[in-house]
C-alpha cells in the first residue's frame, strides 16, 4: 500500500501497522507502529535519517496511548472555587465561547490570545493560525518554538533570506572532514543521530564540539572548546580573525556570492585569540587548530543549536558562525555548509505556517500587503480583515491578565508553567486571565490551571504531516482512531468555529487531507513553498523537501548551490560584536546557571515523565556542579540544595562532576514543582528574536539543610 499501512486489522486478526515516525524532536525518526489486539508497540523502521535507530523515547512513546491518566474528557473549573470536574463537550465548548465572546465585546478582539506549539502537525499549526487570525480575529498568537530555535532562525533569514534548518540531507554529515558543533549534544538529545558522526569520523574527518561542559557528544570530539556559558559569539569571531590573518578565506566565493564582508572583517580584526581567550577561557592553541581544520578541510559544516542559540544575543552568535561559514565559502558548496539542529518535532513546519506572531503561510510576513492579499483570497475574507502582527511569545505571556494585555488564553500542545522562563511570574500572569483554555491529551502543569481542558488525540491516532530538521516534510500516519470522548485539535478548531462564526470560514476543515490541500495553496510562492508537496508525494518516497513549487517538478534537498533566495541571490554578512550577558555575576550571585536536557526526557517532561522506562532512567531533577565548588560550599553528591537568583529559586539534589566549569552549575528544565529550573532563569530576549535568555544566568548555591 502507498500510505504505509498495513491494512489487515481486526481485534485478535492480523496486526495492523503503519509506517510513521517518532512523537518527539526534530530528528523525526522512522518507525513501524503495531496494533495487535489492541496493544501498541513501536518497531524499527529504516528511513534515511534515523537508519532503524530510535532513542529510548521513540521505543517507549506508544506507552502513553493507553495511559491511565489520560484524558479522555473535557474539564471544567467549578466556577464557585473548585476544582476540575468533568463535563460534556458542550458545556465546554459553549463555556468557553461564552468567556471569549464577553472578553472580547470587554475589551476588544486582540483580548484573546493562542499559543500554539512545535509539536503539532503542520495542518493544525496552519489551522491554528487561521482559526486566530479569521475566527478570532486577534493579532495575539504565537508559540513555544519562540523559545526554541528562533534565533536561529533570524539569523538565517537576515544571511540567507531563508529559514531551513539544515540547508542540506543529514547525510552529509557523515562526510564532512571537518564538522564543527556548537552548543549541540546531539548524544543526548538525537542519539541516532550520533550514527553519522560516527561515519564522520570513522572516514578520518575530525569533530570539534564547543560547549561549556563535557557531555556526552564532547566526549567523542577530537577537540572540546569549553567556553564559558554566554561567549561563543567571541569564539566565533576570533575563529574568523584567525582564518583571516592565515589566508583561509575564499576571497572568490566572498566577492561572487556575498555582500557585507569588509564590515566583518573589520568588525572581527580586534577579536585575536589572546582577547577571546581571555574572555571565553579557551586556550589560544585550541581557537587556532579550530580555525586550522575548518579553513584548510575540503568539506566543512558547522552547526549551531540551544547552548549558542538560548541568549538575548542569541541571533548575533549564531550570525557569527554563518559569517565565519560564508567566508570560508561552505554555504551551497557540496558537502559543506552551515545549518541549525531544529529541536521540537515540528519546530520548523510549525513556524513556516502561521503560529508566529508575524507570519503568514509559507513564511510569509504578515505585514507585507502582497502576502495579506494572497492568503485573504485563500481563506476567502478580504486582506484588511487580517490582524496585524502580535508580539513575541514571552513578551504575550508577560501581558496576560494585565490591564493592556489578553484576558482569554487558548493554549495548543504548549506547557508554558514549565517551559517559560521565569515561570513562577507566568504562573501568576496565567492565573491573572478571566479564561484559560488548555487543549492536551494529559493534565499538564499549564493544563492544570485551566478553566476549561479539551481531551485531545495523539500523535498515533490522527493524520499529518510534520517537518523535520532538514526541510523534509513527512507523514505520520494514524494507527487506530482516537478513544470514544476524545477529539482531534482540527475538531475543536472546528467546533469552536462553528460557535463563533455561525459555521461558515475560520479553521472549519477536520479532515487534515483538505487543511493541507487548502496549505499548499495559501503557502505557493512564498519562502516556505509547498504547492508541490502532495501526501501521495511524500507516500510514494522517503518525504518531499521545501522548496518545492509545483507538484511535477523537482523537491529541494541542497539549497543555495547557485544562488540565495536574497533580492540580489548574495548571502549576506553582518558584523556582531560580542557583549556580556544580561545577567553578569557578582558578590551576591557568583555562579553562572545554565540549563539544558537529558536523554530520557523531552520538553516540558508532561509526556516523557509519565512513561515508566523514562521515568526510571531518569526519576528526578538534579543540579550538577564541580566537586571543587561543593568542596568550596561543603555540598555532597546527592545532596538537596537550592539554586537562587534574583527571579527564584529551584531546589534538587547535587550531582557532582568534572564534566562542568567550577564557576557554572547545570539543572534540566524537563521537571515543574520545586525542582523547576525555569524558576531561575532570566526572561531578558534577543531583540530580534524574541529567544529568552536560557542559557546563562546569575545565581548563588545553598545547601539545604531543613528536611
Ligand atoms: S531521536 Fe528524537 S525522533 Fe528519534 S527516537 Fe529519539 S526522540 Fe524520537
Amino acid at each position: 500500500m502507498t500510505d504505509g499501512a498495513h491494512a489487515a486489522t481486526g481485534p485478535g486478526r492480523t496486526p495492523r501497522e503503519v509506517a510513521t515516525h517518532c512523537p518527539y524532536c526534530a530528528l523525526q525518526c522512522g518507525m513501524t507502529l503495531r496494533d495487535e489486539s489492541g496493544r501498541a508497540t513501536v518497531l524499527p523502521r529504516q528511513f534515511p535519517t534515523n537508519r532503524g535507530g530510535l532513542c529510548q523515547k521513540g521505543w517507549t512513546a506508544a506507552e502513553l496511548l493507553d495511559h491511565p491518566e489520560r484524558l479522555t474528557t473535557p474539564l471544567l473549573r467549578d466556577p464557585a472555587g473548585g476544582g476540575l470536574r468533568p463535563a460534556s463537550w458542550a458545556a465546554a465548548l459553549d463555556r468557553i465561547v461564552s468567556g471569549l465572546r464577553a472578553v472580547q465585546s470587554g475589551h476588544g478582539r486582540d483580548a484573546v490570545a493562542v499559543f500554539g506549539g512545535g509539536g503539532l502537525t503542520n495542518e493544525k499549526a496552519y489551522a491554528l493560525g487561521k482559526f486566530a487570525r479569521v475566527a478570532l480575529r486577534t493579532r495575539h498568537i504565537d508559540y513555544n518554538g519562540r523559545f526554541c530555535m528562533s534565533s536561529a532562525a533570524a539569523a538565517g533569514m537576515r544571511a540567507f533570506g531563508i529559514d531551513r534548518g539544515l540547508p542540506f540531507p543529514l547525510a552529509d554529515l557523515g562526510r564532512a572532514d571537518t564538522l564543527l558543533l556548537v552548543g549541540a549534544n546531539p548524544a543526548e538529545t538525537m542519539p541516532p543521530l550520533v550514527r553519522w558522526l560516527t561515519e564522520q569520523r570513522e572516514r578520518g574527518g575530525r569533530l570539534i564540539v564547543v560547549d561549556p561542559r563535557v557531555t556526552a557528544t564532547a566526549r567523542q570530539a577530537d577537540l572540546h572548546l569549553q567556553p564559558l556559558p554566554g561567549t561563543d559569539l567571541a569564539v566565533a569571531n576570533a575563529l574568523l580573525h584567525v582564518a583571516l590573518t592565515e589566508g583561509w578565506i575564499d576571497r572568490d566565493y566572498v566577492a561572487d556570492r556575498t555582500s557585507g564582508f569588509e564590515a566583518v572583517r573589520r568588525a572581527v580584526a580586534g577579536w585575536w585569540p589572546a582577547r577571546a581567550e581571555a574572555l571565553s577561557g579557551v586556550p589560544v592553541a585550541d581557537l587556532e587548530a579550530t580555525a586550522r581544520a575548518l579553513g584548510t578541510a575540503e568539506r566543512v559544516i558547522i552547526l549551531t543549536a540551544r547552548g549558542a542559540e538560548q541568549h538575548a544575543k542569541g541571533v548575533d552568535t549564531v550570525t557569527g558562525f554563518v559569517n565565519l561559514a560564508l567566508a570560508l565559502g561552505l554555504p551551497g558548496r557540496p558537502g559543506s555548509g552551515y545549518g541549525c539542529l531544529t529541536g521540537q518535532g515540528n519546530g520548523q513546519g510549525g513556524r513556516e505556517h502561521g503560529q508566529k506572531a508575524d507570519q503568514l503561510p509559507g513564511y510569509r510576513r504578515i505585514d507585507d500587503p502582497a502576502a495579506r492579499e494572497h492568503v485573504a483570497g485563500v481563506w476567502g475574507v478580504p486582506a484588511d480583515e487580517l490582524p496585524g502582527p502580535g508580539v513575541p511569545a514571552y513578551e504575550l505571556l508577560d501581558s496576560l491578565g494585565t490591564p493592556a494585555g489578553p484576558k482569554a488564553l487558548l493554549v495548543f500542545g504548549s506547557n508554558p508553567v514549565v517551559s517559560a522562563p521565569r515561570a513562577a511570574r507566568i504562573e501568576g500572569r496565567l492565573r491573572d486571565l478571566d479564561l484559560l483554555v488548555v487543549a492536551d491529551f494529559l493534565l499538564s502543569e499549564t493544563a492544570a490551571l485551566a478553566d476549561v481542558v479539551l481531551p485531545t488525540a495523539q500523535w498515533a491516532e490522527e493524520d499529518g504531516t510534520m517537518t523535520n530538521l532538514e526541510g523534509r516534510v513527512l507523514r505520520r500516519r494514524a494507527l487506530r482512531p482516537p478513544p470514544p470522548g476524545v477529539r482531534t485539535d482540527l475538531e475543536i478548531l472546528a467546533d469552536l468555529t462553528a460557535r463563533l462564526r455561525g459555521g461558515a470560514g475560520g479553521a472549519d476543515a477536520t479532515d487534515p487531507r483538505v487543511v493541507f490541500a487548502e496549505l499548499r495553496r495559501a503557502s505557493a510562492g512564498g519562502i516556505a513553498d509547498y504547492a508541490g508537496v502532495s501526501w501521495e508525494r511524500i507516500d510514494e518516497r522517503d518525504g518531499v523537501f521545501w522548496p518545492c513549487p509545483a507538484e511535477d517538478g523537482p523537491d529541494t534537498p541542497r539549497l543555495f548551490a547557485d544562488r540565495f533566495p536574497t533580492p540580489d541571490g548574495r548571502a549576506r554578512f553582518h558584523a556582531v560584536e560580542h557583549r556580556p550577558a544580561a545577567e553578569e555575576v557578582c558578590a551576591e550571585y557568583p555562579l553562572h546557571f545554565t540549563t539544558g536536557r537529558v536523554l530520557a526526557q523531552y520538553q516540558s517532561g508532561t509526556q516523557t515523565r509519565r512513561v515508566a522506562a523514562l521515568r526510571r532512567a531518569a526519576p528526578d531533577a538534579f543540579v550538577e556542579l564541580h566537586p571543587d565548588l561543593a568542596g568550596r560550599l561543603g555540598i555532597g553528591d546527592g545532596e538537596p540544595v537550592r539554586v537562587v537568583s534574583r527571579r527564584g529559586e529551584l531546589r534538587a539534589p547535587a550531582r557532582l562532576s568534572t564534566a562542568i566549569r567550577p564557576d557554572t552549575v547545570f539543572a534540566p528544565f524537563h521537571w515543574g514543582g520545586a525542582a523547576r529550573a525555569n524558576s531561575v532563569t532570566n526572561d531578558a530576549v534577543d531583540p530580534v528574536s524574541g529567544m529568552p535568555e536560557f542559557k546563562i544566568c546569575a545565581v548563588r548555591l545553598e545547601r539545604v539543610d531543613e528536611p
